[in-house]
């Protein structure tokens, strides 16, 4: 049995369940922050080579300020930056356009594109030398009133002041503590791709809402994108079905041409696409962080951010609280769930706006759009939500 012992004080032991990208950034901070932390980290570590990596994450600002905290500099893990950002549905001329002036402060960029694999790789690099890792699941947890005890699937006990459930959507822990998820399927399917544009990506994140669903060009380098294109499931078969060149021709026109022709470079994958929240984000001795937590849908790209986000919400909670465990996990979920259920709001709320567009709907939309594109202000607004700035940055 792994025993942690257990400390007076300010400081936690802590169990992290979920050794993803939320799961062991949150883990690297409660031991930067003196806590001691063990990671299970569920399956081992299995990283794609660079040119099969498919899954890529907008990282906000405010995302890589914190990685950055932690030592991780994401441009040196190849992580592609974006400066510019354009948003339409009928015509490119008649959409949104961000760029840097419309960020509340100075920075270097909107946000940057990175690859899961690598940024993973990096993180679990520092928690193998920073904190205990093992590499096992959790099966069972059981609350007592002096302490946590998680089973792992290989047979050890870990015991601890907290756990925390970083396991992604299916959560073994949140289940048993008897906490709800609740939320919607949208019955659409996020294909995602990596791709080539002739004409340049411009340091620019390209969103163009179909009828069907958005269309996401992210830059991955001077002309490589990673897409994701949201389509319902009849839809999304039919994208899948295609040929590369076939695929390659309906990408180039579903974009308007704005990066030239469009030709496939990897296989592509889908994923189911939901969007929800647990009642609480806490329970006796157990926070629940990341896709444990929440689910958006990936149109603006923040389901990783939020995760990122809860990391620190948690640890600010625990610092403020620090010998009131309760009130802790009580003010983290708080403050978090109100900050999702704005972000699935906003989410929610611009896919329904923009999603099932008939032609007369289209029209309005776009005389939005272009009404917002003449309003620094509304600009503003949506740029620093969009960047996880409405707060401050995580100080390195
Ligand atoms: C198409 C698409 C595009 C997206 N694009 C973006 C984007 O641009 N920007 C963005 O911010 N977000 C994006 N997201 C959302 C993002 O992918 C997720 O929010 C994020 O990956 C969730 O990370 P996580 O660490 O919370 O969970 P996960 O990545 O699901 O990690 C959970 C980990 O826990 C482990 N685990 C599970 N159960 C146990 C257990 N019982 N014991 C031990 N370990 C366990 C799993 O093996 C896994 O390693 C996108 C999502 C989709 C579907």
């Amino acid at each position: 049995m792994k025993h942690m012992e257990k400390r007076t004080g300010a400081r936690h032991a802590i169990a992290v369940v979920g050794g993803g990208i939320a799961g062991t950034a949150c883990a690297l901070q409660l031991a930067a922050a003196g806590h001691r932390v063990t990671l299970l980290v569920g399956a081992p570590l299995s990283v794609a080579p660079v040119e099969d990596e498919i899954r890529y994450y907008a990282l906000s600002p405010a995302s890589v300020a914190l990685l950055s905290a932690l030592g991780l500099d994401v441009e040196s893990l190849g992580a592609c930056r974006y400066t510019d950002m354009e948003v339409w549905g009928s015509q490119p001329r008649d959409g949104l356009h961000f760029s840097l002036a419309d960020a509340p402060q100075s920075l270097p960029a909107l946000g940057h594109i990175v690859g899961h694999g690598r940024l993973l790789e990096a993180l679990r690099g520092q928690a193998d030398a920073a904190l205990e890792c093992l590499p096992t699941f959790a099966q069972a947890v059981h609350f007592h009133d002096d302490g946590v005890q998680v089973d792992c699937a290989d047979g050890d006990l870990v015991t601890a002041d907290l756990v925390i459930s970083a396991e992604g959507a299916s959560a073994v822990l949140r289940e048993a503590a008897g906490i709800d998820m609740t939320g919607w399927d949208y019955d659409q399917q996020g294909i995602v791709a990596n791709v080539c544009c002739a004409g340049g990506m411009q340091r620019t994140a390209w969103q163009r809402f179909l009828a069907t669903g958005p269309l996401a060009l992210l830059p991955l380098d001077a002309q490589r994108a990673s897409i994701v294109w949201s389509a319902n499931g009849m839809e999304a078969e039919r994208l899948l079905a295609l040929d590369d060149a076939a695929f390659g021709v309906e990408l180039t026109q579903a974009m308007q041409g704005v990066v030239g022709d469009i030709t496939v470079e990897s296989r592509r994958a889908a994923f189911p696409l939901r969007a929800g929240q647990a009642a609480r984000y806490y329970g006796d001795r157990l926070a629940l962080i990341g896709d444990s937590a929440h689910l958006v849908h990936p149109l603006a790209g923040q389901g990783l951010n939020l995760g990122l986000g809860d990391a620190a919400g948690l640890l600010a909670a625990l610092e403020q609280h620090s010998r009131d465990l309760p009130r802790a996990l009580k003010t983290y979920s708080r403050r978090r769930r109100t900050a999702v259920e704005d972000m699935i709001a906003v989410t929610d709320g611009l896919y329904r706006l923009f999603g099932p567009a008939g032609p007369s709907f289209a029209e309005l939309r776009d005389a939005g759009m272009a009404l917002v594109n003449r309003s620094a202000v509304a600009r503003q607004w949506l740029v620093a939500r969009a960047l996880g700035l409405e707060g401050r940055l995580p100080s390195a």
